[in-house]
């Protein structure tokens, strides 16, 4: 969650001048005051840090890796639950240490609790000078400097147009092979429990040539993988007011983005998130098979197994029609990974419908999952409609009992991977030792093997000798391409 750029300056600016991404390394030392910035949250709020680090960087901004050198603090929010919120809170505590010794520090909160709380946070945070919405970020040059002035500047216009589309994200943290690239800001689903719709604003598509420029632009500064983002994938539709490449005015949609992007180059993986099961089509299906370096791997939200507590949720489908969505899924992309998510507890849930949560797990076998018990958020429909009756022991509980059955499942799902043969993508060293490499299966799981010549960005033919819950152990046995 910190800021690490160390290069030169030359390189990134002629790019900018020149084309619009020019996402890589500069030399913070050459700039005047330099912001640090932590990030919190979905891998949107990520890839919004690298938006905010480029909007600083093209206002003579520098990065620093360490708060107590920055003159400037920025923490990019999350809100999706009530633990997201105190974490943010008792950071901030922390940052008021470095400002009593350095009054001049300004600390700027950024993303979803901003916008959820607007003004109210200056009252509830003495020490925040700035409060920036998601949409708001092209607005921080001018916030700052009235920061600077004393003032406490707050921007949370949410926006129907905004994507960010022209600004070359800065790449943080960046292991070099892979990247966030977002496609779409905003969701219009209103599910009942959720904040986003409410801090990130409504749906809005960005320029498909802007998404292929940066994929390209990536590919060819040696990224192998790209992951695009967004809130709900699948409704991505974008209209061209021009041709793209020979296409005219065929408008883009999600399945027609992914082959695009697929085209860049064959050796350039294509990975998405997250899809809202109601919009994911046969035709995106057919398209990931069509590719090989569209990764098999869907993360497809469920939330709950009782078509009761789903529409409670609004989440505008049955348990029936789910399942049938999954083996839709297995039907055209056999060998494809699907993760979830899950929430339990959420208000009225009854035995019978948690024992329908956990069956549907049973079912679906998930690769991955993220299970969380519910957390009200103010604002949303569940929080003025129900009652956030589930006693939180019971809701615990639950979620201990879904945790363990999802243990099960994922070691059961690495277990049938041993004395397989994988094509991996090597993203770095092992966590454990530099004489092991680590990187992902097209399913999305992660392997670890022997370095021998290989090395970072290589795609490595593996086979699987053994396996940890979540690690699948290997030999190579030659480079794959
Ligand atoms: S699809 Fe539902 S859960 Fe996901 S961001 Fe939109 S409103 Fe929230």
């Amino acid at each position: 969650m910190e800021t690490t750029l160390t290069t030169d300056l030359k390189t990134h600016n002629e790019a900018r001048q020149g084309e619009a991404f020019a996402p890589f390394k500069v030399d913070e030392t050459l700039y005047r005051k330099r912001f640090y910035i932590e990030s919190y949250g979905c891998a949107m709020n990520f890839a919004d840090s690298e938006v905010v680090a480029s909007i600083l960087h093209g206002k003579g901004f520098g990065a620093t890796k360490n708060c107590e050198e920055a003159d400037l603090i920025f923490i990019n929010t999350c809100s999706i639950r009530e633990k997201a919120e105190s974490t943010v809170r008792k950071r901030l505590t922390e940052f008021k240490k470095l400002k009593k010794a350095n009054p001049g520090i300004l600390v700027g909160v950024l993303g979803c609790m901003a916008e959820r709380l607007k003004e109210k946070f200056l009252q509830e945070e003495k020490l925040v000078d700035m409060v920036v919405g998601p949409d708001a970020y092209r607005s921080l040059p001018g916030l700052i400097e009235d920061a600077e002035t004393g003032q406490k500047a707050v921007n949370v216009l949410l926006s129907r147009d905004e994507t960010y589309a022209d600004i070359a994200p800065i790449r943080l943290n960046s292991n070099g092979v892979n990247a966030f690239v977002s496609i779409m800001r905003g969701c219009n689903n209103m599910c009942s429990f959720c904040v986003v719709p409410f801090t990130r604003g409504r749906e809005r598509s960005r320029d498909a040539a802007s998404i292929l420029n940066e994929c390209r632009e990536l590919f060819e500064n040696g990224y192998r993988e790209v992951t695009l983002l967004g809130q709900n994938v699948d409704s991505y539709h974008w209209t061209a007011p021009h041709s793209i490449d020979g296409i005219v005015d065929e408008p883009v949609t999600f399945a027609k983005l992914l082959e695009m992007v697929a085209l860049i180059s064959p050796l350039l993986r294509v990975r998405f998130s997250t899809s809202h099961p109601k919009d994911i089509t046969d035709e995106v299906l057919f398209t990931i098979a069509k590719y090989d370096n569209i990764c098999n791997y869907i993360h497809l939200p469920v939330q709950s197994g009782s078509s009761r507590v789903l529409q409670m949720m609004n989440r505008t489908y049955s348990r029936e029609w789910y399942i049938a969505k999954v083996n839709r899924i297995r039907e055209i992309i056999p060998d494809c990974g699907v993760s979830t998510d899950m929430i339990t507890g959420f208000c009225t849930e009854t035995e019978e419908d948690h024992q329908q949560s956990l069956s549907l797990m049973e079912y679906c076998h998930y690769d991955l999952a993220y299970m969380y018990f519910y957390s009200e958020r103010p604002g949303t429909l569940a929080a003025r409609r129900f009652a956030d009756d589930v006693p939180e022991a019971v809701k615990k509980r639950r979620l201990q009992e879904m945790v363990e059955l999802h243990r099960m499942h994922s070691l059961q799902s690495m277990q049938k991977d041993v004395g397989k043969t994988f094509k991996v993508l090597v993203e770095g060293f092992s966590k454990k030792t530099e004489a092991d490499l680590h990187g992902r299966t097209d399913q999305n799981k992660v392997v670890v093997f022997p370095k021998e010549n290989f090395q970072k960005g290589d795609y490595v033919i593996v086979n699987i000798h053994s396996c940890t819950a979540g690690t699948l152990l290997g030999k190579a046995l030659s480079c794959a391409i």
